[in-house]
């Protein structure tokens, strides 16, 4: 009789056991925080604005940065079809710093990331490869004064005499992110490193005008350099755009496995 009883109770403990652990389960699901469900892509430059141009075929970097956001959006959606993608541009037009971050904050995004292709300036020694930018606080000077050098053409007439007002406000906006950021540029590099043709020209923490405002995690990638002839063919080719967006989705994939396990 009392193995019987026990028999009894340690079944029912088991009961209660199992229906906790599925109601924690469930409520957990219920209130995860962390789910990557809105993803901005920002393909740079656009309309009036080509952004830089190729010195071997005069490609502008406007045109070889939308095929490559697409990709990788068509690859998101086919993956994840539950993630909502905003593109604030899908088609040749000038969009507005300000409107991208206002799109990427209206929409409440969880990763904001601008695809970019790079030149180097007159009196540097040839570049090659691939860069990822991030915002960090503490490099704040260089982050500033990169700011103004790289896009000095667009940088005063769009945000004005407001530029570091608006690069402070975004510091701290993006100040709690910052290992996500962190986690995501890595990501990056080591996935464009084994499935593209492309140098590694390492992580950067900068405050690029196209983050300024965005209250997100935030990475720019400078796909490569258009004053590089290989980088510049390899950019144009459509094998070069598809092993550059795979390498990004599967960047992607790795961060929204551990952005949602936080
Ligand atoms: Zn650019």
């Amino acid at each position: 009789m009392s193995n019987f009883k026990a028999q009894i109770s340690n079944k029912l403990l088991h009961a209660i056991i199992i229906v906790l652990a599925f109601g924690f389960c469930h409520l957990t699901f219920l209130y995860a925080q962390n789910r990557l469900d809105v993803v901005i892509l920002d393909a740079g430059h656009g309309g009036k604005d080509p952004g830089t141009i190729g010195d071997f075929t005069g490609v502008q970097e406007k045109n070889i940065v939308l095929p490559i956001t697409m990709k990788l959006g068509k690859l998101i959606e086919d993956r994840f079809p539950e993630i909502k993608i905003i593109y604030p541009r899908t088609t040749d037009e000038f969009i507005d710093l300000k409107v991208r971050t206002k799109i990427a904050n209206e929409n409440k995004g969880k990763l904001f990331v601008s695809i970019h292709a790079n030149h180097k300036k007159k009196e540097e020694s040839d570049k090659k490869g691939f860069e990822v930018y991030l915002l960090n606080r503490e490099r704040m000077p260089e982050a500033v004064s990169y700011t103004i050098n790289e896009n000095s053409q667009l940088i005063f007439q769009q945000f004005g005499n407001d530029t570091l007002d608006h690069f402070i406000f975004a510091s701290l906006a993006q100040n709690g992110y910052t290992r996500f950021n962190e986690y995501f540029a890595s990501l990056i590099e080591v996935n464009m490193l084994s499935l593209t043709d492309l140098e590694s020209r390492g992580v950067y923490q900068a405050g690029n005008w196209v983050t300024l405002g965005a209250s997100m995690p935030s990475v720019l990638v400078e796909t490569g350099y258009l004053s590089d002839a290989n980088d510049e063919k390899y950019l144009s080719s459509e094998k070069g755009q598809n092993d550059i967006s795979i390498a990004l989705f599967n960047a992607f994939q790795q961060y929204k496995l551990l952005y949602e396990m936080q």
